[in-house]
C-alpha cells in the first residue's frame, strides 16, 4: 500500500542544485501522462514508471489504479501493492528498472504536498526515486519531477525526448 498526497499546499522550498539531475521522458510517456491525468479527474491518477537500469531514461509508463477510496481519491492516491510488484517483477525479469512514481494534483501545483513529503521517506527513504507530478491546476497541465530525500526537495529537470 501507497497512500499519497493531500492537496494542503506545500510551504517547502525548491532548492535547486548548481548541477542537478535531468531525467529524460519519451514524447510516448510525456503524452500517457498527461493523458492519464485527464482522464483520471476528478480522482488522482497515479502509476509507475521504467527505463533502462542505470540511467534516467523513462521509456515506459504504466498506469495504475488509485485504490483510494472514492470520497478521498481527489485529495490522495494509493497504490494498488500486487500491481506495484507486477510492475516492478517485469522490470526486473527485463533488466530494466522502476525510476518512479507519478500521480496528478488535481486542484494544486506540480510540487509534493506535505503527505507526498512524509510518504516519500516511508516507500523511498534512500531517495531512489524520482516523484513526477502532473498538475491540472491550471487550463494546461504541469508536469515536474522531484527527489525527496530526508524531508527536502529537488527539483529534477525534464526533458522530453523527441517531442
Ligand atoms: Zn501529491
Amino acid at each position: 500500500m501507497y497512500p499519497g498526497c493531500r492537496p494542503d499546499g506545500s510551504g517547502v522550498a525548491v532548492s535547486l542544485p548548481p548541477v542537478g539531475e535531468t531525467v529524460t521522458l519519451t514524447v510516448d510517456v510525456y503524452r500517457a501522462m498527461l493523458d492519464r491525468a485527464l482522464t483520471e479527474t476528478p480522482k488522482e491518477a497515479c502509476g509507475l514508471f521504467t527505463g533502462p537500469t542505470g540511467a534516467l531514461h523513462v521509456d515506459d509508463f504504466h498506469p495504475m489504479a488509485n485504490t483510494a477510496p472514492d470520497d478521498e481519491a481527489w485529495k490522495l492516491y494509493v497504490l494498488d501493492g500486487q500491481e506495484m510488484l507486477n510492475v516492478e517483477a517485469a522490470a526486473d525479469a527485463g533488466g530494466r528498472a522502476v525510476l518512479g512514481v507519478m500521480h496528478s494534483h488535481t486542484h494544486t501545483t506540480a510540487y509534493p504536498s506535505p503527505t507526498d513529503v512524509a510518504d516519500a521517506a516511508r516507500f523511498d527513504p534512500f531517495g531512489a526515486w524520482v516523484f513526477i507530478i502532473v498538475s491540472l491546476k491550471h487550463p494546461d497541465p504541469v508536469l515536474r519531477a522531484y527527489r525527496i530525500l530526508d524531508g527536502g526537495v529537488t527539483e529534477v529537470r525534464v526533458v522530453v525526448d523527441g517531442g
